[in-house]
């Protein structure tokens, strides 16, 4: 069996894959039984003369190669901060309205992805399998190709596809669709992911549908398939850091943990639980709603925006509901160690995921992983979540709707021992199946199941 070689923005440091998460879990698992290469981003931001560099740092861990390269500065802030997360985040989020269409950074973020191409291919054996990951690399099949890579080259894209007709407002487009037709395999989270991208395809006259189901675009074929992305159960429930203390007996808690991205409906969610204080009086002292919110790009104003609106909504109405003994959001604007969260999880009545739009959610699906099965808490769950094609079972939401918000939240907390259990065994029995390692599994054998068709003529 050939390499696999990963390439994603960041290189996640596999010796320690169990704090990072989901795809690293999988990913170092993977490369773990079999040789492979990962190939990214070292993280560092280096002056100009990095932008000739096309030779990476290696290292090795086991029989993994690792591959860095720097960004300079005008790198990182044109394909990174200003191509990747001003531009294709919102986008892809359907976020028109906070998308920064600035000129340069597309070619800036194309210049990067043609770097790496280079950095890339005299590293390449001819029976490697290369998995390219997520939105700030859908060039790099292209640059590849160009250069006379003829390997299977699969791009899983871990953020939602918007409908066409938003795709289409992104001034490069078409260069975008171009860039994804020269993988055999696009792989997306949800099947309405797939109908988008394949709509999308279709409106702007670039793609059509052959009878065994791919898409033929620009002289070129491809598979396109939904492998919604998984957690460990195992790995993330074994991490128990130690049982912690009830610090407020009687006091039922409902859990967020959401970086502080506008996509995750966070004052949606802070205003349904006033609704819901408001609407039950009886409730207050009774319940709060902690909120792990962690800052992330910081730098980009959005951010700063929706940090301030959080931060204005929790004071407003902690004041008009709280008492001197009783605070009724707890909001806390940092991260929490992977290991705290099963015993926050598993203490908390609620989990409440309320995004306006997400590729996946895995806090959803490890929500449910981490609850105790002979007392489990209830899960609600936006519909905009790409969790929600799978965990039909939680109580499902529009979280631009207030009032269902808020009616939803009272009948999580008052819902009978043996319906939560229902919700519980059907959510979990789903969550272990399509598990981290299976996503994993099944679009690499997907990806060379293709590549041995011989469908790969550029
Ligand atoms: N997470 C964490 N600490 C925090 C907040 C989040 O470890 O304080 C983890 C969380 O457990 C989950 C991941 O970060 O595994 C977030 O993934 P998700 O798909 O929910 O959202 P994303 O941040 O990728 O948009």
């Amino acid at each position: 069996m050939g390499r696999i070689i990963l390439v994603s923005n960041r290189v996640a440091d596999i010796s320690k894959a169990a704090q990072a998460g989901g795809m690293a879990v999988a990913l170092a698992d993977t490369l773990r039984s079999r040789e492979g290469l990962w190939f990214g981003w070292n993280g560092r931001i280096s002056d100009r003369r990095s932008e000739q560099i096309t030779t990476p740092d290696i290292s090795h861990i086991n029989n993994t190669t690792i591959a860095t390269l720097p960004l300079s500065s005008r790198e990182h802030e044109g394909y990174y901060t200003g191509y990747s997360n001003n531009v294709l985040w919102p986008v892809f989020h359907a976020r028109l309205d906070i998308a920064q269409f600035e000129s340069g950074h597309f070619e800036r973020y194309l210049a990067v992805n043609r770097r790496f191409a280079q950095a890339l291919h005299p590293l390449l054996k001819p029976d490697d399998t290369i998995w390219v990951h997520d939105y700030h690399l859908i060039p790099l099949a292209l640059e590849l190709r160009k250069l006379g890579v003829k390997n299977p080259i699969g791009f899983f894209l871990h953020i939602p596809v918007p409908p066409a007709q938003i795709f289409l407002a992104i001034p490069e487009h078409r260069e975008l669709a171009r860039g994804l037709a020269a993988y055999d395999l696009v792989g997306l989270q949800t099947k309405i992911d797939v109908g988008n991208l394949i709509d999308y395809l279709q409106d702007g006259a670039f793609g059509q549908i052959l009878k065994d189901g791919r898409i033929r675009a620009f002289d070129r074929e491809m598979a396109i398939a939904s492998f919604p992305v998984g957690i460990d159960v195992e790995g993330f429930v074994g991490q128990r850091a130690r049982q912690t203390r009830d610090r407020s007996p009687g006091i039922a808690r409902i859990i967020g943990v959401d970086r502080l991205d506008y996509t995750k409906g966070l004052p949606q969610k802070f205003r349904a639980f006033s609704r819901f204080l408001a609407q039950n009086a009886d409730y207050r002292g009774k319940v709060v709603l902690s909120q792990i919110a962690p800052p992330t790009r910081e730098s980009v104003s959005a951010y700063a925006d929706i940090r301030n609106e959080l931060e204005t909504l929790s004071g407003s109405i902690n004041g008009r509901f709280g008492e001197l003994d009783w605070v009724p959001i707890h909001y806390i604007h940092r991260s929490a160690p992977r290991r705290t969260l099963v015993d926050i999880y598993r203490s908390s009545r609620v989990g409440l995921v309320t995004p306006l739009r997400d590729g996946m959610n895995l806090v959803a699906k490890e929500y449910i992983a981490a609850q105790n099965p002979h007392d489990p808490g209830v899960l609600i769950l936006s519909r905009f979540a790409g969790a929600a094609e799978q965990l039909k079972d939680a109580l499902i939401v529009n979280p631009y709707d207030i009032d269902e918000m808020a009616t939803a939240i009272k009948t999580a907390l008052e819902m009978p021992l043996e319906e939560r259990q229902e919700h519980y065994d059907s959510l979990i029995d789903g969550i272990k199946r399509q598990d981290t390692f299976m996503w994993c599994r099944s679009f690499l054998q997907a990806l060379e199941r293709l590549g041995r068709r011989g469908t790969l003529a550029v």
